[in-house]
């Protein structure tokens, strides 16, 4: 495909992406202000990145650091400018080179992963955005990262305590195979608590491309779209 045909292709994806998003605001009374859409672009080239840019989207999620940090330098020698969004499971070992492209960090759910997010941020020299990724699996569910609802005070407390790191808000993704409708409610309840002693985190990160509307019913902020804006993703990716 040419890249003017693929430029065509990912602006027609985002303008009906953006319209879903507009009527699920308005079924839901919600302001379209509060809602950030977040390009999810793993598994796709630099150059879809840019073209997404310049048709207006801002904010672009990865989900592995080796994969985002060469993508992160190709898309800055193009002279495009977006704020990263690191959302997958991460690793100690990763922290360091996330935090040279990072803006926020969403999927912060153990003891030490803060305290190395937060020497990487002393490293860089700039305060890193962090929220804090709940578990909504069932019990005997599948494990796709995040802790326990009860557990996200404590540990946001620990994100709080740092100076490195912003506490923003939280994060999950809902459970496999299990109505999304609950969880993001509980993952709203969360939030809601947490805003009681971190008023400024306000973020709730919630909402892939099966289940986005539903999402913004229950209050998300930052939706993580992949395969509705940028086509189907080759297994395993
Ligand atoms: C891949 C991914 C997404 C986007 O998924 P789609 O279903 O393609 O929209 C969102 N969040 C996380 C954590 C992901 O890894």
């Amino acid at each position: 495909m040419s890249s003017e045909d693929r430029r065509a292709e990912l602006a027609a994806r985002l303008a009906k992406v953006r319209a879903r998003i507009v009527a699920a605001c308005e079924d839901a009374g919600r302001s379209r202000q509060e809602i950030t859409l977040i390009a999810v672009t793993k598994t796709f080239p630099a150059s879809d990145v840019a073209a997404l840019a310049r048709l207006g989207v801002r904010d672009v999620g990865e989900n592995r650091d080796q994969e985002a940090a060469l993508k992160a330098v190709a898309v800055a020698a193009s002279g495009v400018d977006v704020r990263w969004h690191f959302v997958g499971q991460l690793q100690s070992n990763k922290c360091r080179s996330v935090a040279t492209y990072a803006d926020m960090v969403h999927s912060v759910d153990r003891l030490s992963l803060v305290t190395a997010l937060d020497k990487a941020a002393a490293r860089r020299g700039r305060p890193l955005d962090v929220l804090v990724q709940a578990c909504l699996d069932p019990d005997d569910g599948p494990k796709r990262g995040g802790l326990p609802v009860p557990e996200l005070p404590s540990l946001a407390a620990e994100v709080a305590a740092r100076d490195g790191l912003r506490l923003v808000g939280v994060m999950a993704v809902a459970p496999l195979g299990a109505d999304p409708a609950p969880a993001y409610r509980r993952l709203a309840e969360a939030s809601g608590r947490l805003r009681e002693t971190y008023p400024e985190a306000a973020v709730v990160s919630a909402g892939m491309t099966g289940d986005f509307e539903i999402a913004i019913r229950h209050g998300a902020t930052h939706l993580r779209i992949g395969s509705a804006l940028l086509g189907g993703r080759p297994p395993l990716g």
